[in-house]
């Protein structure tokens, strides 16, 4: 029985997550469960999954949880706050963590299940763009296996040889074909792109996802922050990294070799997919998605991304170009940036100006440890929320 903590399991990927699970209760049991503050939530994934332990990152939610379950004679422990989400992320019946927490907060329990050695199932891409050369150094000094989750690195995943980690060039590895819808503004006319609200930027066409990567999605800052994340991963430069607009979502990404040869891998646009791979690597296991009806598909477009209309896909090339501190800043001023929309303080428009104001205020320092990267995080997320209320 292999034990699995989730972390961030009320979300759009935690929810996906145990589902896979449900579907194997021969094989994987979790073990642990945790959440933001949404107290309805974990209770009810408590309930249907009996975990041992269940965190709140808020510590009167956690109160609010703790009292629910001893009500309902439910044995889990319920801990609190960042202290509790490192401890699960590191129990030692815990085989493989689910990293699904949205945004920078992810990083230390993401970090934690690293220095336990774990296998990291990895959705929570904002900690690679924090810290990628950190994270990854860490993983191979604790034998922490780590497998994409984001859709288009699983995908990359799964088309590499297996001896990837020798270096793309070794292998005979040219290019990485990262794709992207272009979210739902890929066509609207430049003007209109100002008036547009939270609720039209969180419809995306084909996936259904959690609300700060709908809007990284609608700004294409998403698929920026990708490529950082893949550099990362594959231990590779940013000019190797190639964004290919594929408004259909069919193939997830793709590999390029010297000798012309591109493998793609495609599928339904359902994030159990990649999920199930993980879980299961290197077997196979069902997942609840449907075999891709090809028929139906029909035809697969590919474009080239306007970078006019996409400045934030710019901004994170341009960071993960200058590297050290410089895509911490970015990812931390997306943040704030994103938060702000979403509460109407600022315009669709203004949140890749403010980025920019951000990167160009604070000055990037090359390797940073990783105490310098969460003082830049905090002084980036500051500077941003000053030029925020400015504005309003
Ligand atoms: P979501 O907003 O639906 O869920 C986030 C989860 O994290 C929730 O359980 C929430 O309670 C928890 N959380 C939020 N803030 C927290 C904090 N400060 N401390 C502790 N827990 C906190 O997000 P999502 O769409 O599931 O995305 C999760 C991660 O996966 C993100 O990094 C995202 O970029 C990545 N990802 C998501 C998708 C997708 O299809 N949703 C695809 C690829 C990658
Ligand atoms: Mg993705």
């Amino acid at each position: 029985m292999i034990g699995m903590s989730v972390l961030g399991s009320t979300g759009s990927i935690g929810v996906s997550t145990l589902d896979v699970v449900a579907r194997h209760p021969d094989k994987y049991r979790a073990v642990a469960l945790s959440a933001n503050r949404d107290v309805d939530g974990l209770e009810k994934q408590c309930l249907a999954f009996c975990p041992d332990y269940a965190v709140m990152a808020d510590a009167k939610a956690a109160q609010e949880l703790e009292q629910r379950l001893a009500g309902r004679g439910l044995p889990t422990a319920v801990l609190a706050g960042s202290a509790g989400l490192e401890t699960i992320a590191a129990l030692p019946g815990v085989d493989y963590v689910m990293a699904a927490i949205v945004g920078a907060a992810g990083l230390l329990p993401t970090l934690a299940a690293v220095r336990a050695g774990k296998r990291i199932l990895l959705a929570n891409k904002e900690s690679l763009v924090v810290s990628g050369e950190l994270f990854m150094r860490e993983a191979a000094a604790h034998g922490a296996e780590i497998l994409p989750i984001d859709s288009e690195h699983n995908a990359v995943f799964q088309c590499m040889p297996a001896n990837f980690q020798q270096g793309l060039g070794q292998v005979g590895v040219t290019r990485i074909l990262l794709t992207a819808s272009g979210g739902p503004f890929r066509a609207m006319p430049l003007k209109q792109l100002v008036d547009v609200t939270p609720a039209q930027a969180c419809a995306h066409p084909n996936w259904s996802m959690g609300r700060k990567i709908s809007v990284d999605s609608a700004t294409m800052m998403n698929k920026g922050l990708e490529v950082i994340e893949a550099c990362w991963l594959f231990h590779t430069r940013p000019d190797k990294v190639k964004v290919v607009l594929h408004p259909q979502s069919v193939i997830h990404s793709m590999v390029e070799y010297q000798d012309g040869s591109i493998l793609a891998q495609l599928g339904n646009p359902d994030m159990r997919t990649p999920i199930a791979h993980a879980m299961a690597w290197p077997e196979r296991i069902e997942s609840g998605v449907g075999s891709l009806d090809l028929f139906e598909v029909a035809r697969l477009d590919f474009e080239e991304p306007d970078l006019a209309r996409f400045p934030c896909l710019r901004l994170a090339y341009q960071a993960i170009e200058v590297s050290g501190t410089a895509p911490a800043i970015l990812n931390a001023a997306n943040e704030v940036a994103v938060d702000a929309f979403l509460n109407e303080r600022i315009p669709f428009s203004r949140i890749s100006g403010l980025i920019e104001d951000v990167l160009n205020q604070l000055p990037a320092e090359q390797n940073p440890s990783f105490e310098l990267l969460l003082e830049v995080d905090t002084q980036a997320r500051r500077l941003a929320e000053q030029l925020v209320a400015k504005q309003v």
